[in-house]
């Protein structure tokens, strides 16, 4: 039975598509970033770099919440763990390398460190344990901030807090925009975060580095009209916000969502891995509800150290300069069930993807 999503992913309008891209692109070079690790799934499961002409790349950047979170912040989280309490979060984070190791290894270690499908169960841990001190590590972009700011407002028990390594997209987007550090003609947006923070998320960066940008859902097709779009525009001179995504995507984007995000969090300048301090692209807990801020609560002292391990290239991989596979350690002494570094850990880190899918030859 044909169902709706299979008019998104029809291979005969595909062809069409891809035709266009080699015909409008003739034989300049165009390098589109996208910030989303569904969509590298996307992209990496469906082939669709195969069916692009050379000339025309689409890289991944900044998009994996996890890959982005920076050591220090997971180490403040070992040292509470050591403390005593019990520190939950998603099951992605558990093994990111830091500088006391990972958070899985502190569990190995003894230390109170769950995985949680959400920070619902997080404050149901922190319920059934009133004698314990429970610190959910609250990350990710604009998709998960909202479920956060929900539980704070609906009062959590006292020995509950958060400790927020929130980071929001676009903020990043004009980072990579004013590094310069590579060529971006386009911005595939990412469908998630768009749902949350609609057209309208995008305006302040796209008034500052007018570039084509182009809201896209998950499927072959949608990835493939936005690659056409972002062409389109540069062909045209125009540099747009445009919505392919409309079936999921409003113009203003979730109000509701919004509000509770605002209410609760103030932006903050925020570390990421691999990219550095960007201005307001981190949300922390406002003076109200300071009482569930972990970072307010507890005197935590981080002075661990962590660098990238020799040869890792991810900082490359998260500003979109190289591919994964250009990392001399990819599906070497760096692979899923070894990883060396971050991107290599995270079900939405570019290197994961790419190693689990196969390296595309480009
Ligand atoms: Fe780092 Fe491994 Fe990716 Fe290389 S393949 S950039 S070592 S995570």
């Amino acid at each position: 039975m044909y169902s709706f999503v299979d008019a998104f992913r029809d291979g005969k309008t595909a062809e069409k598509v891809v035709q266009y891209i080699k015909q409008a692109s003739g034989d300049r070079r165009f390098r589109i970033v996208h910030i989303c690790g569904t969509h590298e799934d996307a992209i990496m499961k469906n082939g669709i770099r195969n069916m692009l002409p050379r000339n025309v790349e689409v890289l991944m950047g900044p998009g994996c919440p996890v890959c982005t979170v920076p050591p220090n912040r997971i180490d403040y989280t070992i040292k509470l763990a050591e403390q005593g309490a019990i520190v939950t979060t998603f099951g992605d984070m558990m093994r990111v390398p830091a500088g006391l190791g990972s958070l899985a290894d502190a569990k190995a270690r003894g230390h109170d460190i769950r995985m949680v499908y959400s920070i619902h169960d997080a404050v149901k841990i922190a319920q059934e344990n009133p004698d314990r001190e429970v610190v959910h590590f609250a990350v990710g972009f604009e998709t998960t901030a909202p479920t956060t700011a929900s539980e704070i407002l609906a009062g959590p028990p006292e020995n509950f807090s958060v400790y927020s390594a929130h980071l929001l997209i676009p903020p990043a987007m004009e980072a990579l925009l004013e590094m310069g550090v590579s060529q971006i003609d386009g911005f595939i947006d990412p469908g998630h975060v768009s749902t949350i923070i609609g057209e309208v998320g995008y305006q302040a960066v796209h008034d500052k580095y007018p570039v084509p940008q182009v809201i896209a859902g998950f499927e072959p097709l949608d990835i493939l009209f936005s690659i056409a779009l972002i062409i389109k525009q540069k062909n045209e001179g125009r540099a747009e916000i445009e919505n392919t995504y409309q079936r999921a995507v409003k113009p203003e984007g979730l109000p509701q969502a919004l509000a509770m995000m605002d209410k609760v969090f103030q932006p903050e300048a925020a570390p990421w891995r691999g990219i550095g301090t960007i201005p307001e692209s981190g949300l922390q807990l406002r003076p109200e509800y300071e009482q569930y801020d972990a970072s307010k609560k507890f005197d935590i002292l981080v002075e661990s150290d962590y660098s990238m391990p020799p040869g890792c290239k991810c900082g490359e991989v998260l500003r979109a300069m190289i591919y994964p596979w250009n990392c001399p350690l990819f599906n070497k002494t760096c692979n899923p069930d070894n990883p060396v570094g971050p991107c290599m850990v995270s079900h939405e880190g570019s290197c994961y993807i790419a190693a689990r899918y196969g390296v595309e030859e480009l």
